[in-house]
């Protein structure tokens, strides 16, 4: 299929050719998952795999959960599941989702629908059986292919060719369709971040004049959509475009992208192993309060904390503080602010995180009280400044003659 004529974009990256009109192997072959389709099939039902599965199988990419969208109504859906003796949970009913379980694996199957009112928040929704309301209800049309059990892929409103052209574009009308649901601009750079390769000008100029209607969207969902973006191999350039749109000052005050592509650099370059990919990312941004912007969870929130505080410590002293994991974050992200970490960094983390301070208040019975927190207090920092290499008779004494201890002799 050839991809109509370009329109204007941000960033001119070539195509990278054609994706395949139909998809095969992967979660098509589930047997799970053909059953849950054939028991709606079989009662002359549409029943599709809808939206992510069907968008990352054409481009090869790993799929994390499968939707399935069908023109059975609910109840039907329950009744039909129930019957052929799958469990049917109406786990969002009101929208028409029924989780239909199947060999342990459950899918979420949705009546298709279409939007009957919407407040730029949420949308009231009547169901449908037309595949094409469903569609148009959709945020990009990448995002509202769909496929049959045998892997053809059904395109009611142009996905594939903007997909071959990773082009995101919103179905439909840009203004309109955000101000029907404004956390669509943050889903506008999610998905560029992970699929695109061009920005429609006219989008970008859409999610620009738009951006103050997020205000009417909770931190929560603004949080779902931002970990998502961060997360992105590479987000550099969707974030540079939400700066220059003042979207990112609004969800994120106080965050400064200009890093960001030297830690993607840095990243490359040192290895990130299995750590964390958004937090870091985030802390890289330094928000002001990050935390609060984005509902993190009581642990996502220490955890941005402490690689703020580890950003002012080496890299073996941020790991006997806060861990390895927090210690290495910390480090790519200084090496992103044009401090590269000495060779063997991984080995010196480790070494900081397995270190324990030899030297215990029981080791000090000369002293007491708050004089007794000061000494141990130096003696860690003169064992971490030191590579964790003092032992407890050096420390020791450190610590009373940090005291003016008169036992101790200072011959130095
Ligand atoms: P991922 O792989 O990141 O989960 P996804 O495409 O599955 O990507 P979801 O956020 O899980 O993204 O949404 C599933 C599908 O539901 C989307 O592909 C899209 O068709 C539709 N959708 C979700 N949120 C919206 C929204 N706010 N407006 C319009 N359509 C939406
Ligand atoms: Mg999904």
């Amino acid at each position: 299929m050839t991809p109509p004529a370009n329109p204007a974009t941000r960033f001119d990256a070539p195509a990278t050719g054609a994706v395949p009109a139909r998809i095969s192997g992967g979660f098509l072959d589930s047997p799970a998952l053909g059953r849950v389709l054939a028991v709606l099939t079989g009662a002359g039902h549409q029943a599709l795999v809808v939206g992510g599965a069907v968008r990352n199988a054409l481009l090869g990419e790993p799929v994390a959960d499968i939707d399935i969208a069908t023109s059975a109504p609910p109840d039907e859906t329950m009744r039909l599941a129930t019957a052929a003796g799958l469990r049917a949970v109406p786990t969002g009913i009101d929208h028409g989702t029924i989780t239909v379980v199947a060999e342990g694996a459950g899918y979420e199957v949705t009546t298709f629908r279409r939007d009957v009112e919407t407040d730029g928040r949420r949308a009231s929704v009547a169901f449908s059986d037309n595949i094409a309301e469903d569609a148009r209800r959709r945020d990009f049309t990448m995002n509202a292919l769909y496929a049959d059990a045998s892997g053809r892929v059904l395109d009611p409103v142009g996905g594939l060719p903007d997909l071959a052209a990773r082009r995101l574009r919103f179905v439909g009308d840009a203004r309109e369709r955000i101000t029907e649901d404004y956390l669509r601009i943050l889903r506008f750079y999610r998905f560029l971040a992970w699929y695109g390769r061009g920005a429609d000008l006219q989008a970008l100029a859409a999610c620009a004049e738009l951006r103050h209607g997020l205000a009417q969207i909770s931190r929560e969902r603004i949080g779902h959509e931002m970990r998502k973006l961060l997360a992105a191999p590479d987000p550099a350039q969707a974030v540079a475009l939400m700066a220059e749109a003042g979207v990112l000052s609004l969800v994120l005050p106080g965050a400064d992208p200009g890093d960001l592509p030297e830690l993607i650099e840095a990243e490359r370059d040192f290895g990130t192993g299995a750590l964390p990919v958004w937090p870091r990312r985030l802390a890289l941004l330094a928000a002001h309060d990050a935390a609060g912007a984005l509902r993190l969870s009581r642990d996502e929130a220490r955890e941005q904390h402490q690689i703020a505080l580890a950003l002012d410590l080496s890299g073996p002293a941020a790991a006997y503080r806060f861990g390895r994991i927090t210690a290495a974050q910390s480090v790519l992200i200084r090496a992103a602010r044009g401090i590269a970490p000495p060779f063997g960094w991984c080995h010196a983390l480790a070494r900081g995180a397995a270190a324990q301070l030899p030297i215990a208040a029981r080791d000090l019975p000369e002293l007491a009280g708050p004089a007794l927190g000061q000494a141990l207090k130096r003696a860690e920092t003169a064992f971490v400044d030191s590579d964790f290499c003092l032992n407890a008779q050096d420390l020791r004494q450190i610590a009373l003659r940090a005291q003016g201890h008169p036992d101790i002799h200072d011959d130095a």
